[in-house]
């Protein structure tokens, strides 16, 4: 679907941020990038997105017009609209779809991620949590070739992010192609691939099962093995 070819990103007069990145993205493939905090990992989902342009390197698209959904860290850039099922039109109304056509998949998405009691509700009474499976459902409604996922679970409680996993984890056999930021281990065992970023550049790319037979590397993308 797309290649990153020796990509590096660099904030003004920082260190840089990602350096000589290159990997590509293949239809179907359900990937997980994962590092410890300020690896580098939320500044690659955007510039897969297209949200920031590399400092050096290029990302080549195999399509002209790419459908990228991506799912902010914080819930809260995502909302554009103050209540629920508003929000959830939005991007169905600019792409003029026919409205009987917007409710069935608002309806759809709403069930899918457990939020049909919500629909009324104004977004900024919900909770975090809520607020989440909300911005993942505006995403899921465009229905995007490629969904990125700057950690779509981390205000979920344990059974929240089981069941919404488990959601992502269908689409994804629905030949549907997912990248997802995830610190998560239940996460990364969903996953076909595991990106491993430390310092911005990658140091891990592999099964989650290799991954998981790698201490040292594990110890470098600050994953903990659990108990047995
Ligand atoms: P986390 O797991 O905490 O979300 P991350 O891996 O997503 O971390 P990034 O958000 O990509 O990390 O940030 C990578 C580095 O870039 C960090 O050192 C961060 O401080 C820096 N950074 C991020 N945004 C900016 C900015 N707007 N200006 C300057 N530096 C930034
Ligand atoms: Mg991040």
């Amino acid at each position: 679907m797309l290649q990153l070819n020796n990509v590096s990103y660099q904030f003004k007069e920082s260190d840089p941020v990602l350096l000589n990145v290159s990997f590509s993205i293949t239809k179907g493939e359900y990937i997980a990038i994962i590092g410890r905090s300020g690896s580098g990992k939320s500044t690659l989902g955007k510039l897969i997105k297209g949200l920031v342009k590399p400092t050096s390197g290029s990302i080549t698209y195999h399509r002209e017009k790419q459908n990228i959904g991506f799912l902010f860290q914080n819930p809260d850039n995502q909302m554009v609209r103050t209540i629920v099922e508003d929000d959830l039109a939005f991007g169905l109304e600019n792409a003029a779809m026919n409205p009987s056509l917007i409710e069935e998949r608002i309806a759809c998405y709403a069930q899918k991620l457990g939020i049909d009691h919500l629909r009324k509700r104004s977004i900024n009474e919900l909770s975090g949590g809520q607020k989440q499976r909300v911005a993942l459902a505006g995403l899921l409604v465009l229905e995007p070739e490629l969904i990125i996922l700057d950690e779509a679970t981390s205000m979920l409680d344990p059974e929240g992010r089981h069941e919404v996993l488990e959601q992502l984890a269908s689409m994804y056999q629905e030949s549907k192609t997912l990248v997802t930021i995830t610190h998560e281990l239940e996460e990364m065992a969903k996953c076909t691939r595991i990106i491993g970023l430390a310092n911005g550049e990658i140091v891990f790319d592999g099964s989650f099962s290799q991954l998981m037979r790698q201490e040292g590397v594990m110890q470098d993308l600050g994953c903990v093995k659990p108990f047995r």
